[in-house]
């Protein structure tokens, strides 16, 4: 025999590994996501500060062309207006060799006018056409005659342009003019309307000229046109990587910032940066839309001699390859976030095995020795608590064997005992079979000889012979009732007892018991009372006869002289209840369950009178099981007895 255990659902291993495995992506989750997000941060704030940075300094390097170029002008401007052929040309009134001198200044300096001026502030002599005697750019050549040299950036207007010739170089044609917001000043309605702009900036030098006593006698102004012109841009380029423009007022006239593979030209800038830099005055830094895409700009603003603004220096680089390189940046990161991750989920693995595969053993360990197998033995050697607890767990399995193996052989012995003692049982139930079936037939032969005797039958018997042969009758019939009751127990203890199930009148049945043991009870002056009701049940008629018999003589015998036994029957719902009531000594509370077991007799001085063999009750207490009824007794010492049946009626 094995003895199992249930152990019930063990908790799953994998729900557990899954957990550890879990827990440790979030463990090398949350490092990895702050570092993340902080070098991502970190870098994209660096990388934009930077690019605004360049974009800063590049401004001021432009600025340092556009001073550099306005110093070459300057320098040729100089040289022309102190060459003594240009001051004896003037004092002389020599035109022709004015116009000469004017336009190899103009050559020399690359630019695209020069004119000379008397001292009256007329012009004298212009590059570029015969227009002369008139004034203009008079703030610039006042100073000039006053004795100033100046170098600066000028707005030239629609006046000078035509007199120079230079309509051509200088018109630009504006071909975006949605980011127009007029002004009122440099840029009119009517340009945007007529879709021209006849205004130019040009880089300006004016020198006042001189005879040899210092007199002044003259001016001489060189000039370079920025219109369309994309030396300075280009340069800027070159040299910074950025893109460059410069602006009259809002409009782009030399731009190498391109639309449609075109220099953007004739475009306006937005309106954002228009309101700072030509409104305001301050130089704008930041992202700014130009043209047609995003991009990291500087736009500072461009100042004539009189500190008025008369336009724009844009420095910029798009920004998409910049966005890009930040984003390749990004993925770099992620990507390391992600190995990052994948190595953690790997090693998590490892840690997941080596953790949960001890737990396993152990899991199998508690299935098997649960099924019964007592010699499993758990193969953890780990110098760790699973190791402890690997080493707990076989010793539990061995104390478990040890007992149980005890247990196996209680068990054994509890069996080998057992069936011994059904052998007994079964062996006496049979001994007192035969020997009660044995004693029954000359028992019966004896009680009619007796009988015949008494009667008279044999012959006259005197009164003494007759006192002793009704002693030995009455004891043949205690033994008669003796082996009646032995042979039922034997028949009950083998399942035998037949029923012969009929109609009872219970009022007639409890009548002929009460005949049957009136001359008992007369014996003793005893009082028998009953109230029946007329019920009919079903029932083996002989055998309720015995034990109302068995229950109405006990209480006939255990009452005193002269007491009195009483029998009711009532009905109650589908069973019949009947009391025995009498007044005789009672039964201890220890006995009263007792009493129905076989052999049992309450330890009294009654019982040792009245002698008895204990089967009586036990007989009664199977008739009425069988019966599908219960019997019991309420007593208390000193105080009678009553005796419960309750039968169900059908
Ligand atoms: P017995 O043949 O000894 O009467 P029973 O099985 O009929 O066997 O009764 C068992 C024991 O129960 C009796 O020996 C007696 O001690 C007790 N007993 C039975 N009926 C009564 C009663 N009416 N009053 C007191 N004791 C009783």
């Amino acid at each position: 025999m094995i003895l199992g255990v249930n152990m019930g659902k063990l908790p799953s291993i994998k729900k557990f590994g899954t957990k550890l495995t879990i827990y440790s992506i979030v463990v090398a989750l949350i490092p990895i996501l702050i570092l993340g997000i902080v070098s991502i941060n970190t870098i994209t704030k660096t990388m934009d500060e930077q690019a605004q940075e360049k974009i800063n300094s590049d401004l001021s390097t432009a600025e340092g062309f556009m001073e550099d170029q306005n110093d070459k002008l300057s320098t040729v401007c100089k040289y022309a207006s102190n060459s003594k052929d240009t001051i004896n040309a003037l004092k002389n009134d020599n035109i022709s060799k004015l116009k000469e001198i004017a336009l190899l200044t103009k050559k020399s300096g690359n630019a695209d006018f020069t004119t000379i001026f008397n001292s009256k502030g007329q012009v004298v002599v212009r590059s570029n056409s015969n227009i002369s005697n008139d004034t203009e750019l008079l703030p610039l050549v006042k100073k000039a005659l006053n004795g100033k040299s100046i170098s600066s950036i000028e707005l030239l207007n629609e006046d000078i342009i035509k007199k120079e010739n230079l309509e051509n170089k200088t018109r630009i044609e504006i071909i975006e003019s949605k980011n127009y917001k007029s002004s009122g000043n440099l840029i009119t309605n009517n340009s945007v309307k007529n879709k021209s702009v006849e205004k130019a900036l040009a880089l300006v030098s004016i020198n006042p000229i001189k005879d040899e006593n210092g007199h002044i006698i003259g001016a001489l102004i060189v000039s370079k046109v920025l219109n369309k012109d994309n030396y300075l841009v280009d340069k800027i380029k070159r040299d910074t990587k950025d893109t460059a423009t410069i602006f009259l007022d809002g409009l782009r006239i030399s731009t190498n910032v391109k639309e449609d593979n075109k220099r953007a030209i004739g475009t306006f800038v937005s309106e954002e940066v228009y309101n700072k830099v030509i409104k305001k005055g301050e130089t704008y830094y930041g992202k700014a839309f130009v043209v047609n895409n995003w991009y990291i700009t500087a736009y500072t603003p461009i100042k004539n001699s009189d500190g008025k603004i008369i336009g724009m220096l844009y420095v910029g680089m798009p920004e998409k390859p910049f966005i890009a390189l930040q984003n390749s940046i990004k993925n770099s990161i992620f990507g390391v976030g992600i190995l990052g991750l994948l190595i953690a989920l790997m090693v998590s693995f490892v840690i997941n095995d080596k953790i949960t595969k001890p737990l396993k053993e152990l899991k199998k360990g508690a299935r098997t020795i649960g099924k019964g197998n007592y010699n499993f033995r758990v193969n953890v050697n780990t110098n760790d608590e699973f190791g402890e607890l690997a080493k707990a767990f076989n010793k539990m399995a061995d104390e478990i064997r040890k007992s149980n193996e005890k247990l196996k052989k209680q068990a054994e012995e509890l069996e080998k005992s057992y069936n011994e003692l059904k052998e007994l049982d079964k062996l006496k139930s049979d001994i007192v079979a035969i020997v009660s079936h044995e004693l029954r037939t000359p028992l019966t032969s004896i009680k009619g000889y007796v009988e015949l005797v008494l009667d008279g039958t044999m012959g006259a018997i005197t009164e003494s012979q007759k006192k002793c042969l009704e002693i030995a009758n009455k004891n043949i019939d205690r033994l008669k009732r003796l082996i009646d009751n032995m042979l039922d127990l034997s028949k009950i203890e083998h399942g035998e007892l037949e029923m012969h199930m009929e109609e009872i009148n219970l009022k007639e049945l409890v009548e002929n018991v009460v005949d049957t043991l009136k001359p008992l009870a007369d014996e003793k002056n005893i009082n028998i009372i009953y109230k029946i009701n007329d019920i009919i049940m079903k029932g083996d008629k002989d055998r309720i006869t015995q034990v109302l018999t068995n229950l109405i003589e006990n209480a006939i015998k255990f009452s005193p002289v002269n007491g009195k036994v009483e029998i009711q029957a009532l009905k109650e719902g589908n069973s019949v209840h009947i009391k025995i009531i009498d007044n005789g000594p009672g039964i201890p509370k220890k006995d009263l369950d007792r009493i129905f077991d076989r052999f049992y007799q309450v330890d009294s001085p009654e019982k040792r009178i009245k002698g008895g063999s204990g089967l009586g009750l036990a007989v009664c207490k199977s008739i009425i099981e069988t019966h599908g009824g219960t019997i019991w007794v309420e007593s208390k010492l000193g105080s009678g007895s009553v005796f419960h049946i309750i039968i169900p009626i059908n």
